[in-house]
């Protein structure tokens, strides 16, 4: 047992949207947090990049644009907020090997360098945590790796990015443009300026990538995850989705599956008819919401605000809490778990249903000759509804669950048939629609 500490010393690297919102609370709530962790929490430093920059809620002598200096002071935690791979995990790093237990919100670093970060705090004895890292203020990897880690999960599935709810959302209520709904989001400050990771779905693969490497105790980073962003998806699209029954979202999947009679897990992002039935249609605007299927413990739902200053502030704190409990007990939580070491398949491993959304000229015999581009392929429909009039129609045909190598094929064979005109949209679909 080490000696009684009466303080702990926490360095914050990063004084920006979450940064500011960490100090602030912490020194709001100093006493009620001295009081749960058994030590007074004491902010000895704040790094930042530009010293002139107007921060309200951090004493300025807390400030220094030397992140490595503050490290040499000792601190007890860390708390990494700074964002991005480099100089983060350089002083991550550094921080773990001088015996500071770590918090970190950043999810591209924990997705690229998750395993070397591991093996760094497990040697150092001391605690690497980064709850906010996924969907911001819902506590989601903490029940992941201690409340269910009893149980076989089967499946995540989920809407792990708010950005991207938010411009599908506004599509699908207003008809507006891809465009249109991004430029509402950059108004109201839910999408970056650069919006890049957001709408090409890199930021929903890295929390996929830790969701998946939590829940199958497998090392999956963000290179295993196949990816497919929102910027394709258009209004035609919504509407089209809409008039079959579904809401489209882009959803991070991670599945186990059976392959050759031997388990794997397979982890991708993109857009997915959902069932307007489902719970995951409900999660609108820039709410995330997270389904985990279990064997034991069936569905679990976790749904809250996935990022926000205040929001992401509060899965921070609920990690210091835990990593300066254990210090001062001289114990540490669970580290990285990838024992089960399952392979990490590709997309076509896990069978998909899909929404196919064609315009056709309008003649007899159609139907038949677009079921049988179909049959030739091995993609089997479920549904085939027609709309239109005159000479052309338009064909919405769902599939049942099948590879995606079948419907490649069935698309790049309908694309040559002269009674379709063009293949409209293509996309995943969960559930039954209408
Ligand atoms: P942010 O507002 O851009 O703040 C970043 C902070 O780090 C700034 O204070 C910046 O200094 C400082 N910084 C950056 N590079 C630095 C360097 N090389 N040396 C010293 N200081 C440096 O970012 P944020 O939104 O707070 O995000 C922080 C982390 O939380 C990221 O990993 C992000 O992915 C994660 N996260 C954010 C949210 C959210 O809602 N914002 C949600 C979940 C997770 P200056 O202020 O001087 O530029």
């Amino acid at each position: 047992m080490p000696a009684p500490r009466d303080q702990l010393a926490v360095v914050v690297l990063g004084g920006g949207t979450v940064g500011a919102q960490v100090v602030r609370l912490l020194e709001e709530q100093s006493d009620d947090l001295a009081a749960r962790v058994g030590a007074r929490l004491v902010v000895t430093g704040v790094g930042v990049r530009d010293l002139a920059k107007p921060r309200p809620g951090i004493r300025p002598e807390l400030l220094s644009d030397d992140p490595a200096a503050l490290l040499d002071t000792g601190p007890d935690l860390v708390i990494e907020l700074m964002g991005g791979i480099e100089p983060a995990r350089e002083l991550i790093m550094r921080a773990l090997k001088g015996g500071a237990s770590v918090i970190t919100a950043n999810k591209a670093l924990i997705a690229t360098e998750g395993a070397a970060l591991h093996a760094a705090a497990l040697e150092a004895g001391v605690d690497l945590y980064y709850e906010a890292a996924v969907a911001g203020a819902i506590p989601l990897l903490r029940p992941l790796r201690e409340s269910l880690a009893g149980d076989r999960i089967r499946k995540v599935l989920g809407i792990v990015n708010g950005t991207t709810n938010y411009i599908l959302t506004q599509m699908e209520a207003t008809g507006a443009s891809f465009d249109e709904a991004l430029a509402a989001a950059q108004a109201l400050g839910y999408a970056e300026a650069d919006p890049t990771s957001d709408v090409e779905g890199l930021d929903a693969a890295a929390k996929a990538a830790i969701l998946a490497s939590l829940a199958f105790h497998t090392r999956v980073t963000l290179e295993d995850v196949s990816v497919e962003g929102i910027t394709s998806v258009d209004a035609d699209d919504v509407a089209a989705a809409r008039e079959m029954g579904f809401d489209i979202k882009l959803l991070a999947v991670a599945d186990l599956v059976e392959s050759g009679g031997a388990p794997g897990v397979c982890v991708r992002v993109h857009p997915t008819l959902v069932p307007r039935t489902h719970p995951l249609a409900g999660v609108r605007d820039a709410f995330n919401a997270v389904f985990v299927e279990a064997d034991a413990a069936g569905q679990v739902m976790f749904y809250g605000r996935g990022a926000g200053g205040a929001p992401t502030a509060s899965a921070v704190l609920g990690d210091i809490v835990t990593a300066a409990r254990n210090r001062l007990t001289g114990s540490t939580g669970p580290g990285e778990s990838s024992y089960a070491m399952l392979p990490v398949l590709p997309l076509d491993a896990a069978p998909t249903a899909y929404f196919v959304h064609l315009r056709v000229v309008d003649q007899p015999g159609v139907l038949a000759t677009v079921a049988g581009a179909f049959a030739d392929h091995g993609a089997s429909i479920r549904s085939m509804t027609q709309k239109g009039e005159g000479d052309q129609a338009e064909l919405m045909i769902l599939t049942h669950p099948g590879r995606e190598a079948e419907l490649a094929a069935t698309v790049t064979s309908l694309r040559t048939l002269p009674s379709v005109d063009e293949v409209l949209g293509v996309m995943r679909v969960i559930g039954e629609g209408r």
